[in-house]
């Protein structure tokens, strides 16, 4: 195999990346970030890769690299996060890792990484300090992102009795799960780099379930965790006022996060940035019974998105002030919940019914059709020239704007979304629509 260095390999490689379920926009902090995770060799394998998961077989052909040579490099990048490798019914899968959840997450997880202060401030940088991370990702109002608030399920009153289904619950995910990992919060370690005011939160609170447990055990990347472990974790964030963001799925969800207003990337996305899908809503909003509400403002401490404040009522009967929801960024996470003594707040269903995708595979269709890189999940083989042509024929379709608000439509989504999964069952990759 001949390098592509000459061409900019580490240019090529940020194309790559940028086409995979998280956008990552090209600047030179990118390519500073790329040059200190992926050596030349390591850039160009991946370069090569199918963007979706693929056998080491299929990497073979892709990479024209001997089956030694890559599966020797194939490894070192799973351990580093780079690549993110299955292992189904006996097969092993590898498939690129995105930015987000991936390379990113991956590398602060890590101990021992070379640079690691470094890489941090990059990191940093590149999302948070004008490199157009968020505003590729949801500056179109895209709705699919990969974390959706998880509700508190001691913000619901026993006395209401809502229905909360099992994937709306963190004490059912955990019991479904057949295996569970404990690793390093990747934002809070990166803060630390950063030398930011220390976040009170314990480091080691990211958790994991089923396949991506799995990968992050066998790769390191986090220790497995018994179930109650994981319980105690869950009982500390609430203790803490944390807001639960787990895998936006309804099946086999693969994570839940214990995430800070200080540290959390994605919640300083919609609070400190300003765009308020950087985590999906659940499917509750917070309420305020006014007639109840003393006004004392612990709601809006509270609140990690600033979504409470307090108004003045309108006529003054007893307390001057009152707490009113921002309807249109409240998460219904149901952190001021706990915290009002007065039973004023509480959480409701919203009105207007929040979808969250059923699989994972539902949720990369999705967030890649709305992010305009569907194309190339679905005409996944670079170099090959018919599937080149497909992906830039169906790419410029799809990014029409009436062709993806029709697919996106409740009246289509579900038929297209069959389609596509019919589409990998007669290529064989049945197994992926299930994840
Ligand atoms: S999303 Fe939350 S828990 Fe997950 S890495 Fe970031 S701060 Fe940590
Ligand atoms: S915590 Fe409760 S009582 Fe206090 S301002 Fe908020 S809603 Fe009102
Ligand atoms: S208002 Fe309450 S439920 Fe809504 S995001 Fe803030 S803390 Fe969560």
């Amino acid at each position: 195999m001949g390098h592509a260095a000459g061409k900019d390999l580490y240019r090529r490689l940020g194309e790559k990346v940028d086409g995979l379920s998280c956008r990552a926009p090209w600047n030179e902090t990118l390519r500073e970030i790329l040059k200190g995770l992926y050596s030349e060799e390591e850039a160009d394998l991946l370069v090569r890769m199918p963007a979706g998961a693929s056998t080491i077989g299929r990497l073979v052909e892709a990479a024209g690299l001997p089956d030694a040579r890559l599966r020797t490099l194939l490894e070192g990048m799973a351990a580093k996060g780079l690549v993110v490798d299955l292992c189904l019914d006996g097969e092993s899968y590898f498939m690129p890792a995105p930015m987000v959840i991936g390379f990113f997450e991956f590398t602060m997880m890590r101990s021992g990484v070379a640079d690691v202060k470094r890489l941090s401030r990059l990191f940093h940088d590149y999302i948070e300090e004008g490199g157009g991370f968020y505003q590729a990702n949801f500056g179109a109002g895209e709705k699919v992102s990969v974390m959706r608030a998880l509700p508190h399920e001691e913000a619901f009153r026993p006395e209401v009795g809502m229905e909360v289904l099992d994937y709306e619950k963190a004490s059912a995910i955990v019991s479904a799960a057949d295996k569970a990992a404990m690793g390093a919060c990747a934002c809070r370690h990166k803060a630390r780099h950063l030398g930011l005011k220390p976040c009170s939160v314990p480091p080691g609170v990211c958790t994991s379930f089923g396949y991506a447990a799995d990968f992050l055990i066998r790769r390191g990347l986090a220790r497995e965790a018994s179930k109650r472990e994981v319980r105690d974790a869950l009982a500390r964030s609430r203790d803490l006022g944390l807001v639960l963001n787990a895998d936006n799925v309804r099946r086999n969800v693969t994570f839940i996060c214990h995430c800070c207003k200080c540290c959390c990337m994605a919640l300083r996305g919609i609070a400190k940035h300003g765009y308020p899908n950087a985590v999906m809503s659940s499917s509750f909003i917070c309420e305020v019974a006014e007639d109840r509400c003393s006004g004392c403002g612990a709601c809006v401490s509270a609140c990690p998105i600033s979504a409470m404040s307090l108004a003045p009522r309108p006529a003054v009967e007893r307390e001057a002030l009152v707490a009113e929801v921002d309807q249109t960024t409240c998460l219904g996470c149901g952190v001021c919940v706990m915290k009002c003594r007065d039973c004023a707040a509480s959480l409701a269903r919203r009105g207007k019914r929040v979808i969250h995708p059923e699989t994972t595979f539902r949720k990369i269709i999705l967030g890649c059709l709305e992010r305009g890189t569907l194309q190339n999940q679905l005409f996944a083989e670079p170099g090959n020239i018919g599937q080149d042509f497909m992906r830039a024929a169906v790419g410029a379709f799809l990014g029409l704007s009436p062709v993806k608000r029709a697919l996106m439509s409740d009246a289509l989504r579900s038929v297209f979304l069959k389609a596509v999964e019919a589409g990998a069952r007669l290529k064989g990759q049945g197994w992926a629509t299930e994840l």
